[in-house]
């Protein structure tokens, strides 16, 4: 590609989702000039035979009618997928964090093992490891309960962006600007979950700063666990597989969602009924096969496609690297203090994957960012579209200063980016003083009238927020959070000149040494009594003038930190208020220069992508086939976790017991597979479906070249990766021995 030349499939992927461009956009690359670059050097897959059906783009519901998706390759009328008066297929898909869809008409839903961990972490002893030897329940009676899960089904969503944007006045401060927004979306909420009760009301921002809609969701809370494969199967290949291919992880599990006997959302209980969904999805055994045409519906959680270069290099040149270093740097921590002790390693095991696949993400990204050059190209684009909005004096105008604001926000950003780490970091990452942080923070909000709360307090949250703290204590390791503290404490000590915390400052004034950070943390924790159940809870209850006086030193850090973190959300929402407006109007110069149709970036609400199952090459004289099988499994096995396999999946093969999974040209079972989807986290556990609308796989990653889809998608290298149909149900019947799922599931 020549200097200073966009090409038409290069603005596509750096503006973000963009439905073709047309009158206004850049002139698009001729005939016979060079073709695009290819990402950073990623060799072009070969073409496979049939409509060419891949595209950039996680679509909202609002959008799916602008898709002609028949011509893209679906066989089922796309009414099918979504019509709001029929029972249609997102009826079927829960988010629970991530996405699971139902597969019968009991409530039994698959997502995958790696979703439910945290939940079979908890339910785990070291006597009864189901973390390590799998889970399955024999009867309904036998199912346990996944503490901490909820799953929501998506039932209408309404666009309420004037509403919203009408609770902003003229003059109103930055900060002041976001607390109006925030009110009003509570209101809205508020409002629509009394019209609808028994509904869970959320507003989701879709364009930043200018588009709000209106999700009612069913919220269902209590879940159980049926049925999830040893470790060794259901994380095969652990961390040195995450984000990988090939890829032999039998990443799945079963759960069931249960409601009250009246058949509406109710709390865990023995008189609970299964939940009948509205819809549940058809499982096609017979799976898919290379080039055929998928979609996937499900929660991504963010992409940022839409922000600036400035964004993206403070991204790439300070908080990744920032934020890989220190969860790397938990994670040996948490390694060692499990090495000699199993239950430490279990309490640990979910914290350790959530930050090692994090990292590894992190990483990914970091590489792929450098790889494609992505802040330059941006840059680029942005200077394009600066040349446009100058040529018109109405233009300059209305956007002259938009992408200068934007730089300046983040610019500002910069210099105060480690000291709001560490400050978040204290509070996120050492369980007592989080714990001792949102007792002293919930005397505070508890007080106020619900919707002036902060959302964790407010009536709707504050079960789960309490709920979040048991589970953490229910893994709270004392070394582990002491050393935790201790780095964190001598973090601050390092900032520089305005940017010391001032309590962390007087707590330390007379000596400042490590061996004074020693002191005071052997204090603390010997004097605390948050790490017990019913001391936290005690406190959870008390007003501020009685958690003052509880005299514990980590109440007593929270009160002496309280300005600090007030200083910090107002600076946190005026950043906001700043980008809201500006990127409001970024989107509408971006649409006059491109025109219309922008996908909204990924915000954690129900979307629909779609593509073709289909390998590719990650580098020169290298293809990935999409799907891998068995014998692959057996081949990676060495025998020491993360690669043990029990022994039984070597005699299923040895004698061929592949029963009617075998893929026909493979004649093995196969593993996992790859598409060109356009997926990112929060995808987890989305049903793969084929043209017919059939269960054929479980989303749950993404490889290597991927993980950059959160900036950029490219049909080179954006390949998600999923559990086969075909193993999901060989491993439950042959390995598992529960036939009797795939029977609920009606297969025969
Ligand atoms: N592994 C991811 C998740 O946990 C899926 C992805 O990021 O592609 O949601």
């Amino acid at each position: 590609m020549r200097r200073g030349m966009i090409s038409a499939a290069l603005v596509l992927v750096l503006f973000g989702a963009l439905v073709p461009a047309s009158a206004g956009g850049p002139t698009p690359a001729k005939a016979g000039e060079p073709a695009p670059a290819k990402a950073g050097g990623l060799a072009k897959t070969p073409a496979l035979p049939g409509p060419a059906a891949s595209d950039e783009g996680m679509y909202p519901l609002s959008e799916l009618k602008k898709l002609d998706l028949r011509s893209k390759g679906l066989a089922i009328d796309p009414e099918d997928i979504f019509a709001p008066d029929r029972p249609s297929l997102i009826f079927a898909i829960v988010s629970v964090g991530a996405t699971g869809s139902f597969v019968s008409g009991d409530g039994l839903f698959v997502t995958n093992h790696h979703v439910a961990f945290g939940a079979v972490q908890a339910a785990s002893t070291t006597q009864h490891d189901y973390l390590t030897n799998g889970f399955l329940a024999r009867t309904r009676g036998e199912e346990i309960q996944a503490k901490g899960m909820t799953a929501r089904i998506t039932e209408t969503f309404q666009d309420v962006s004037r509403e919203v944007l009408s609770a902003v006045t003229p003059n109103l401060a930055l900060a002041d600007r976001t607390k109006a927004i925030e009110k009003r979306m509570k209101e809205i909420v508020a409002d629509a979950e009394k019209k609808n009760p028994g509904k869970r009301a959320e507003v989701s921002e879709m364009f930043i700063g200018k588009t709000y809609v209106l999700f009612l969701y069913t919220y269902l809370k209590d879940i159980r666990i049926v049925y999830v494969p040893p470790r060794s199967i259901g994380e095969f290949g652990g961390e040195t597989d995450n984000w990988m291919w090939p890829r032999h992880t039998g990443d799945f599990s079963f759960l069931r969602a249960y409601v009250g006997p009246d058949g509406s959302p109710a709390d865990f209980g023995p008189k609970n009924v299964p939940f009948k969904p509205k819809r549940f999805l058809k499982v096609n055994p017979a799976g898919v096969k290379e080039g055929d045409f998928m979609f996937l519906l499900g929660y991504p959680g963010r992409t940022f496609r839409h922000y600036t270069a400035s964004y993206l290099a403070y991204e790439e040149s300070l908080r990744m690297p920032y934020v890989a270093e220190w969860y790397g740097w938990q994670i040996a921590l948490m390694e060692k203090m499990g090495e000699k002790d199993a239950g430490v390693a279990l309490a640990l095991a979910s914290r350790i994957k959530g930050l090692a696949n994090a990292m590894k993400n992190y990483q990914g990204k970091l590489k792929g960012m450098k790889k494609i050059g992505i802040v330059d190209r941006k840059k680029a684009e942005e200077r394009d579209l600066q040349k446009y909005i100058e040529a018109d004096a109405k233009r300059r105008a209305a956007f002259g200063d938009v992408l200068a604001g934007i730089d300046k926000v983040y610019a500002e950003n910069r210099v105060r980016a480690e000291y709001e780490m560490v400050l978040e970091y204290l509070r996120s990452s050492v369980n007592l003083f989080n714990f001792g942080w949102t007792a002293f923070e919930a005397a505070a909000e508890l007080k106020k009238p619900d919707l002036e709360r902060d959302a964790a307090y407010m009536d709707r949250n504050w079960a789960q927020t309490k709920q979040r703290l048991q589970l953490a204590q229910r893994n709270y390791h004392e070394p582990t959070d002491k050393a935790i503290f201790k780095e964190l404490l001598l973090r601050a000590l390092r900032l520089k000149g305005s940017f010391r915390i001032k309590a962390v400052d007087d707590l330390f004034k007379a000596d400042a040494s490590e061996n004074a950070v020693d002191a005071y943390i052997a204090k603390a924790y010997a004097a605390s009594k948050l790490a017990t159940e019913p001391a936290l809870t005690d406190l959870l209850k008390k007003t501020p003038d009685e958690i003052r006086s509880a005299k514990d030193p980590f109440v007593e850090l929270a009160a002496a930190l309280y300005p600090a973190y007030q200083e910090l959300k107002e600076a946190q929402k005026a950043r906001k208020g700043a980008l809201d407006t500006l990127f409001a109007r970024l989107s509408d110069a971006k649409e006059a220069f491109l025109g219309k149709n922008f996908i909204p970036d990924a915000n954690g609400t129900l979307r629909l992508t779609y593509g073709r199952i289909k390998g590719y090459s990650p580098a020169d004289a290298v293809y990935y086939k999409p799907f891998t099988t068995l014998a692959g499994v057996l081949d990676k096995t060495t025998g020491q976790p993360p690669f043990n396999t029990p022994s039984k999946l070597f005699d299923l093969y040895k004698a061929r017991d592949f029963g009617r999974f075998a893929h026909p040209d493979l004649k093995d079972v196969p593993v996992c597979m790859l598409y060109d989807a356009d997926t990112t986290g929060g995808n987890s556990g989305s049903p793969v479906l084929n043209a017919q609308g059939e269960l054929v796989g479980v989303n749950f990653d993404r490889t290597y070249d991927a993980t950059i889809n959160d900036y950029a998608w490219s049909e080179d290298y954006s390949r998600s990766i999923a559990v086969d149909i075909r193993y999901v149900l060989w491993v439950t019947q042959k390995f598992g021995g529960a036939g009797f799922l795939l029977e609920e599931m009606g297969i025969r």
